[in-house]
């Protein structure tokens, strides 16, 4: 599904990914997790094409295509989807317009009509019943005035809507109360399947006692240091990171 191989990264002209390798199976989960500014949530926007964020090295496939040769919306109709670590607010656009917009767009790359308003309407309802966010918020703003778990919620619903075949999530967990985290989780693992994949970075190893990966990364210095499975993220919680950091250099 996702094949990056020895990829540089810059973002304003400094090196931020450096020879990073992470390849990723139909219906796996990996988890990354690393130090603060170790280059997660770059490597998330290197992905899914975010301006200002340039590979000047290596390549990467996705779905069997060059994802260099993607613009950023292409590449979202491919499947791929980024759940912001701080979500953007589009006020004067209706979450509900913005969702359809970009499930319309998805549909027609792949040749199926449009949905009737009512259609995706009650797509729409059902999937936020799933998040537990009220339908209130599918006619509010795109993020406006959302809470940080609702802003949470919502990514989730649009992840449930776009129906993507590999799901970045860039610490969606972070300021989660216990009850939102569930819901996240149980968003997510509800929709994992044999044909779906996810990236999770997260700095708490808590979201993977409810998100159960099939591995774990350490990225640090902007490449990935050490790969296990699940135990691994405990044995970070408990040992933190400068360990890898200098089996790195
Ligand atoms: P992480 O998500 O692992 O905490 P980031 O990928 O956000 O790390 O950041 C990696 C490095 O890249 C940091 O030094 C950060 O300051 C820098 N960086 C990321 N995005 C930008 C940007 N838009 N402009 C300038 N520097 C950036
Ligand atoms: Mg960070
Ligand atoms: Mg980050």
């Amino acid at each position: 599904m996702l094949c990056i191989t020895d990829l540089f990264a810059r973002v304003e002209d400094k090196e931020i990914i450096k020879g990073l390798n992470l390849t990723i199976k139909p219906g796996e989960v990996h988890a990354i997790m690393g130090p603060n500014g170790a280059g997660k949530s770059t490597l998330g926007n290197v992905l899914s094409g975010r301006d200002g964020y340039e590979a000047t090295a290596g390549t990467v496939s996705f779905n069997g295509k060059d994802l260099f040769e993607l613009d950023i919306e292409e590449r979202a109709r491919e499947g791929l989807f980024l759940a912001f670590q701080y979500p953007v607010e589009i006020p004067g656009v209706s979450n509900m317009e913005f969702l359809k917009a970009a499930v319309d767009a998805k549909r027609k790359h792949h040749g199926q009509p449009e949905l009737s308003a009512i259609e995706f309407m009650k797509m729409a309802r059902e999937a936020s019943k799933r998040v537990n966010l009220d339908q209130a918020f599918l006619k509010r703003g795109v993020n406006e005035g959302f809470s940080g778990g609702e802003k949470k919620r919502n990514e989730i619903m649009q992840m449930m809507l776009l129906e993507p075949s590999l799901c970045i999530l860039d610490e969606t967990d972070s300021g989660l109360d216990i009850d939102a985290l569930q819901v996240v989780a149980s968003g997510v693992n509800a929709m994992r399947s044999p044909e779906r994949s996810f990236i999770v970075v997260t700095h708490y190893q808590r979201l993977l006692d409810y998100i159960v990966p099939d591995y774990v990364h350490v990225l640090a210095n902007g490449r990935i240091v050490k790969t296990g499975g699940k135990e691994l993220a405990l044995e970070l919680e408990e040992k933190g990171y400068s360990w890898l950091e200098t089996e790195a250099v």
